[in-house]
């Protein structure tokens, strides 16, 4: 079996677009209506030296109710079955509460994680980072997923974890 890497974090963050340009496909569902992806999907990441594979998720809003939930409770499995963690955010709009609240939940995993800081293209790569630096995540990575950039980094991160 392929260890597993779960990408988590708020709709709108990235995850697809990440989950396309680790796995070279354009399976999982980019939209710009956040919350596209309400199951898991899988593909399989061949970047590194070593396969593995990347499960996308829905995302987690933050409100546990209706079709939310059912979402939430995708993101929960796909962490359980997951051995690292890829934790996304996104840059341009900055560390918000919500994303403190997974993070929580992620911690509560045991599980290593890796923060991916995307959208950082045309941004001030070194401020984006520093306003999560107060996460206190030592694999804290610059990404743009949607120019492909950092996600070799990425994998090189990943890789030791699993
Ligand atoms: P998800 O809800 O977390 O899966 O996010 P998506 O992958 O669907 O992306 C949400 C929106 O962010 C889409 O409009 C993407 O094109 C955009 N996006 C994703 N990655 C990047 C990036 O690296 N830079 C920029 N500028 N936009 C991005
Ligand atoms: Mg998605």
């Amino acid at each position: 079996m392929l260890p597993v890497v779960a990408l988590v974090g708020r709709p709108n963050v990235g995850k697809s677009t990440l989950f396309n340009a680790l796995t070279r496909s354009r399976d999982a569902l980019v939209a710009d209506l956040p919350g596209v992806t309400r199951d898991r999907h899988y593909g399989v990441c061949r970047l590194g030296a070593r396969p593995f594979v990347a499960v996308d998720t829905g995302g987690l809003s933050g409100v546990d109710e209706g079709l939310d939930a059912l979402t939430a409770q995708q993101v929960r499995l796909a962490i359980g079955e997951a051995q690292a963690l890829v934790f996304v955010v996104d840059a341009r709009e900055g560390l918000l509460p919500q994303d403190r609240g997974i993070l929580d939940e992620l911690r509560r995993s045991g599980k290593p994680i890796v923060l991916a800081v995307n959208k950082t293209d045309g941004l001030d790569v070194q401020g984006a980072l520093a306003e999560f630096s107060r996460f206190g995540i030592a694999a804290t990575l610059p990404l743009s997923a949607a120019h492909n950039r950092g996600t070799d980094d990425l994998v090189g991160a990943l890789l030791p974890l699993l």
